[in-house]
């Protein structure tokens, strides 16, 4: 049986991972792996079940089953079968995510459950140390970045198209934190692999970013 696939992409919040990455697994018909949306997704119900200390947030993660599926294109979260995908990108998770992804104990599960979707198929996944933790052996690894002002523009759209009342100063404020705790945090912080290969989106569009990375695909999988 041919060897599964991954293509991993890091990089901070707002560099555009998500979206190319999402654009990517679509057009090479490998599944999407999001993992970020697993750590909101343990910061959401953290939030609802008011589990402040670590101690509490690990308990609480042992005791829930968390699933990813991939339907029509878009990933969902399950929590012990409830979707809760919709409620995973408001500002009060962006707040509280980062304090909840230092916890060891709680990447420990949940880059087991990411490595454990390999079987699964071939992959796209993206996220703060897929390239260095996850899938160290990754066959393409992609580092994206962007400025700060651009990330920050980007982000402010999304949450004026759900018509979210935060002001762009704000959201900047809260990526350059993430920023600052992702990079800083002592297990796996957000860091470029040697061997990935850093692309700048400032002035680049999604399908530009995405046309390039299907080249290097081609290129490097001779498909
Ligand atoms: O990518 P996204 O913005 O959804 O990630 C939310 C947060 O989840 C990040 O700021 C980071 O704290 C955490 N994260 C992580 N490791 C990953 C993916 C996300 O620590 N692989």
């Amino acid at each position: 049986m041919p060897k599964n696939i991954i293509i991993a992409i890091d990089g901070p919040a707002g560099s555009g991972k998500s979206t190319v990455a999402k654009l990517l697994a679509q057009k090479l018909g490998f599944i999407y792996v999001d993992t970020g949306a697993m750590y909101r997704a343990v910061t959401y119900l953290a939030l609802q079940a008011d589990a402040k200390v670590e101690s509490e947030i690990v308990k609480l993660l042992k005791s829930v089953e968390l699933r990813l599926l991939f339907e029509d294109g878009v990933i969902k979260v399950l929590a012990n079968g409830d979707d809760i995908t919709d409620e995973l990108r408001s500002p009060v998770i962006n707040d509280n995510v980062s304090f909840v992804s230092k916890i060891p104990e709680v990447r420990e599960q949940l880059v087991l459950l990411q490595q454990n979707l390999v079987k699964y198929g071939s992959l796209v996944a993206e996220g703060r140390d897929t390239t260095t933790v996850v899938y160290p052996d990754a066959e393409i690894k992609v580092y994206m970045e962007a400025s700060i002002n651009e990330r920050a523009r980007r982000r402010y759209l999304e949450f004026e198209a759900k018509k979210e009342n935060i002001s762009i100063e704000q959201v900047s404020k809260n990526l350059s934190e993430r920023d600052r705790i992702d990079s800083q945090r002592k297990v796996s912080p957000l860091k470029i692999a040697e061997d990935a290969e850093i692309i700048d989106t400032t002035e680049f569009s999604i399908d530009e970013v995405v046309e390039k990375l299907l080249k290097k695909v081609y290129d490097r999988l001779k498909v």
